[in-house]
């Protein structure tokens, strides 16, 4: 296809998409509603700190962000998570409880660390146990093609009612700040579903893969995740931008698609639409309603605030080994009236580089309720409520030396159950649409990686 291209969003998929189309040399306009390019990707640096204002790492095992990033020259940037501090927390009331070595997600890699854990009842420990014996069963029962089921039905059928609750609802509602009653288990835990069909058990499956330690996890770059948006950005004709534009409505004419931004309307030959599910189920009902409404998707909002402590006022903290807790929501009062943090990172443990040596940064998410009903509140309110939560749980903490406050309302898309069929469907409606394509965090997966090749992919697919 040849002529001008408009993408609509400039969050991380949106400027892969731009990038790839100024790689290949096309003319195109690229729509921001805000002052910036990153959307959710955001570094601060600040004496010394570098504070991730939304991601802060990608998953080892997808390669697209790495690849990228040594395209951007940024090779030695890259850098893997201390591993050596590998080490999560589960808050019970007001403590916090190691999570035995060596889990993948809930499933046991090693026997030993699960059943000297205090963190589980005999009772728990014994569904554990039971799990391998019950391959047969549970391989029976497994999804059939095209079926779903909530995560919390998939993982009760394996561990119980307490692995389920204490154990998989908050290390899922840590990632998408979400109800593990609602979301899919095939969309999110497909690996887990593909053990489950293949060998029934799924500690079975885990523990005859896990044989070679396993290599650190979580990716990042030293100077921050801004970097992979700077370096594209930098590769983007600077007439080709348009910040502070946001896009109110699309249109067909004839073979070609009419956009609607604050300079008026203009005709592109084809449109990459890389905005939040909402907006795009808005841009999209003129042109699609069934295509509409296959994107409406419930998204939980985020909160993320970090603490600062400088090496001089750091002295006298005592932060546990480790990479930070993980806090469930229970909808119980924590004891202190504060709402939960549902995941807290130790990111001076976990990315050493990111604090000046003797420094300290925590850097806390609310997620859900807590993070709707803070919509309201002060920046200096929201530290102050963490500040609190984390002196509870932590031993008291000094003033920070400073503190940093991100909204980011409905940025996590549920994948509900069901979400598979949907996302098929929507894909064949996208194919009958001539120039459309539909790229972010809504579709198939809510990493950096897959957000980058989502968006390189699709700039790609309309320049063949
Ligand atoms: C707190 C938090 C922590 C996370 N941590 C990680 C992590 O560690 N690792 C990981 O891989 N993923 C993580 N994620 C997920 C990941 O950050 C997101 O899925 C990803 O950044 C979303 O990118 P996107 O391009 O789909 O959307 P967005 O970043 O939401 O970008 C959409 C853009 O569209 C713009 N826009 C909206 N309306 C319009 C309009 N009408 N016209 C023009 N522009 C418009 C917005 O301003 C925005 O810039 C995290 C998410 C959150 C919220």
């Amino acid at each position: 296809m040849s002529g001008r291209i408009a993408v609509i969003g400039g969050g991380i998929s949106g400027v892969a998409a731009a990038y790839e189309l100024a790689l290949q040399g096309r003319e195109f306009v690229l729509y921001e509603a805000s002052a910036r390019l990153g959307g959710i990707v955001e570094t601060v640096h600040h004496e010394g700190f570098v504070v991730e204002c939304g991601p802060d790492s990608w998953v080892k095992e997808k390669p697209w962000a790495r690849e990228l990033a040594i395209e951007l020259g940024l090779e030695d940037d890259i850098i893997a998570s201390n591993d050596t501090a590998r080490l999560t927390y589960l808050v019970r009331g007001n403590t916090l409880a190691a999570m035995p070595e060596g889990m993948r997600m809930m499933v046991p890699a090693k026997w030993e660390p699960l059943l000297s854990s205090p963190l589980f009842s005999w009772q728990a420990k014994l569904a554990y146990l039971r799990e391998p014996k019950r391959a047969e069963e549970l391989k029976a029962a497994a999804l059939a093609d095209g079926a779903d089921e909530s995560i919390a039905d998939f993982v009760r059928r394996h561990f119980g009612d307490e692995v389920t609750d204490t154990l998989a609802a908050p290390l899922l509602a840590g990632i998408f700040g979400g109800d593990i009653a609602k979301l899919s288990a095939r969309a999110v835990m497909a690996g887990f579903v593909k053990m489950e069909r293949e060998q029934g058990s799924l500690i079975s499956a885990v523990q005859s893969r896990a044989s070679a330690p396993q290599a650190s996890v979580f990716t990042t770059l030293k100077g921050g995740l801004q970097r992979l948006i700077d370096g594209m950005a930098a590769k983007l004709p600077a007439m080709s931008v348009r910040l502070g534009e946001a896009v109110s409505g699309i249109e067909r004419r004839g073979a070609g698609w009419q956009v609607t931004g604050l300079s008026g309307e203009e005709s592109f030959d084809a449109i990459i639409i890389a905005t939040p599910p909402h907006i795009t189920k808005k841009l999209l009902k003129p042109v699609d309603a069934r295509m509409a409404s296959l994107v409406e998707m419930d998204a939980t909002s985020a909160v993320v605030v970090a603490l600062a402590f400088t090496p001089e006022n750091a002295q006298k903290l005592r932060i546990p080994r480790g990479f930070g807790f993980l806090e469930p929501v229970s909808g119980k009062p924590n004891g202190d009236g504060e709402p939960a943090l549902l995941a807290c990172t130790f990111v001076h443990q976990k990315f050493s580089h990111r604090a000046p040596a003797g420094g300290v940064l925590l850097r806390g998410f609310y997620g859900g309720e807590a993070a709707g009903a803070m919509a309201g509140l002060s920046d200096d309110q929201i530290a102050a409520t963490a500040h609190r939560r984390l002196s509870r749980l932590l031993g008291p903490l000094p003033t920070p030396d400073f503190s940093l406050v991100r909204h980011w309302p409905l940025s996590l898309p549920q994948y509900g159950v069901g979400h598979l069929e949907r996302m098929a469907e929507l894909a064949s409606l996208e194919r009958a649409q001539q120039g459309l394509r539909l790229v972010g965090n809504a579709y198939h997966g809510v990493g950096l990686p897959e957000l980058v090749r989502q968006g390189r992919d699709s700039a790609r697919s309309l320049t063949r």
